[in-house]
């Protein structure tokens, strides 16, 4: 994922919440973030900065929530994070296995004054 698109995306779109709730200034932006979702906080937070230069989210700070990631097997049910996975279920060694949470990238809500 690129992060100066996604961070365009969160910009209008808190830009429109806080447009909506005649807020004066936004404060934060509260973000849901899954281990394998390839954006990096960090870059978000520099294009953020950059972006929101002159608008009323100008110095919002962005705060993070991460989910960890977790697999499943199909084989056997069994489900585990990143830390267990070597290609294999960790527990009956078959390789079925699909990725059932961490990929979400979402704005939780957002601070307002
Ligand atoms: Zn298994």
């Amino acid at each position: 994922m690129h992060e100066l698109g996604v961070t365009e995306q969160l910009l209008s779109l808190a830009l429109r919440h806080a447009e909506a709730a005649d807020a004066k200034r936004i404060v934060a932006l509260n973000l849901v973030i899954g281990e394998f979702s390839s954006v990096v906080d960090e870059s978000l937070q520099f294009y953020w900065d950059f972006m929101a230069k002159g608008t009323i989210a100008e110095n919002a700070e962005l705060h993070f929530e991460r989910v960890p990631g977790l697999f499943r097997c199909s084989e056997c049910g069994h489900e585990f994070g990143m830390d267990d996975f070597e290609g294999r279920c960790p527990n009956c060694g078959g390789s079925q296995v699909s990725v059932v949470d961490g990929v979400q990238f979402s704005l939780a809500n957002i601070e307002i004054e």
